[in-house]
C-alpha cells in the first residue's frame, strides 16, 4: 500500500480505535437501510451508509476483520470492539461507511431510503419520543466511577492507547 498523503475531508474509525479509515471525497448517494441484513449487521432498526469510490477511500490504522453477509456483499468491523464500519458489494467502485463511525456524524446528511419493505414501523414515532440528556440521567454514583475507553473523535497518533491498555 502506498502511503497516503492526501489530506481526508472525513475521517473515522472504531470504539476503541483500533481501526481507523479515512475518505478523500465527500460522499454521494448517502442513505439509510432498513433491509433486514442492515438492520442485524449494525444492530439496530436501519444502517445510515455514505458511499465513497474505493480510490476515495483507506484504512488508515489497523485492519477490519470482514463477514460476507450474502453472496454479493461484504460488511467490515472492528474484530476487537464490534463496531460495523462498512457494507460493500463486491462488484462495485463504491464502499458505504457507516455515518455512526464518523467522526462528524452531523455533517453527513442522508438523502434517500432504501429497504422500506422491512422498515420498523414504530420509527415514524421516534421524533415524538421524551427527550433527555444522557449526563442528566446518570446517578452520581456511577457518574463518578466513569472513566471512557472510547477513541476520540478524531485521528491520534500511533502512541494513542486506550486509557486502559497497558503501556506497549
Ligand atoms: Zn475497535
Ligand atoms: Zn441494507
Amino acid at each position: 500500500m502506498t502511503r497516503e498523503t492526501r489530506k481526508p475531508p472525513l475521517t473515522g474509525g472504531c470504539q476503541c480505535g483500533a481501526v481507523r479509515y479515512a475518505l478523500y471525497a465527500p460522499p454521494h448517494n448517502v442513505h439509510i437501510c432498513h433491509c433486514r441484513m442492515c438492520q442485524k449487521a449494525v444492530g439496530g432498526p436501519f444502517a445510515a451508509l455514505a458511499p465513497v469510490r474505493h480510490t476515495d477511500f483507506a484504512w488508515t490504522r489497523g485492519t477490519p476483520a470482514t463477514f460476507a453477509s450474502s453472496s454479493l456483499a461484504l460488511r467490515d468491523f472492528c474484530r476487537d470492539c464490534g463496531t460495523p464500519l462498512s457494507f460493500r458489494y463486491l462488484d462495485s467502485e463504491t464502499c458505504s461507511v457507516t455515518i455512526g463511525s464518523l467522526d462528524c456524524p452531523q455533517e453527513v446528511r442522508p438523502e434517500t431510503q432504501y429497504g422500506v419493505e422491512s422498515r420498523i414501523d414504530w420509527l415514524d414515532g421516534v421524533n415524538a419520543l421524551p427527550r433527555k440528556v444522557m449526563e442528566s440521567e446518570m446517578p452520581a454514583t456511577r457518574k463518578a466511577k466513569r472513566v471512557g475507553y472510547q477513541h476520540p473523535d478524531h485521528d491520534t497518533g500511533p502512541d494513542w492507547r486506550p486509557p486502559h491498555a497497558p503501556p506497549r
